[in-house]
């Protein structure tokens, strides 16, 4: 357990964040409608454990079906650099690990990864088909 805090940024810098993440902990990729089609690859952190530097005012909301999360994006560069959802446990964050500013690549290659189907509402267990995730 290796609670960090990283900085992290959309493409075009406007949005700056800070994420205390335990990176070792486990992230996790999804086959869901959007998640597969942002590529979303994700770590879960508390509310409390985000804290936007700048940029707020350049965060643009997207929530469909059930709108339990507000998916984010920077309304400049359109990249997703966390989302926010509220789950009877309390608020999350799920910060977009590739946005964040200061991890190598080999150590973000050997990251732990639970693969999540949530296509099919099971993000408890892995879909069939992972590899292209
Ligand atoms: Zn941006």
């Amino acid at each position: 357990m290796a609670l960090r805090t990283y900085t992290g940024s959309c493409h075009c810098g406007a949005v700056r964040f800070e994420a205390e993440v335990d990176l070792e902990a486990g992230t996790s990729r999804c086959n869901c409608s959007i998640c597969f089609k942002g590529r979303f690859w994700k770590a879960v952190i508390p509310a409390s454990g985000l804290h936007v530097l700048q940029g707020e005012a350049e965060l643009a909301s997207y929530r469909f079906s059930s709108h339990s999360v507000c998916h984010l994006f920077c309304r400049r560069c359109g990249i997703k650099p966390f989302g926010r959802v509220r789950l009877q446990a309390g608020d999350f964050v799920a910060v977009n690990v590739a946005c964040l500013d200061d991890v190598d690549d080999a150590v973000l290659a050997a990251l732990p990864v639970q693969f999540e189907d949530g296509r099919h509402e099971h993000w408890d267990r892995a879909p069939d088909v992972t590899t292209h995730l």
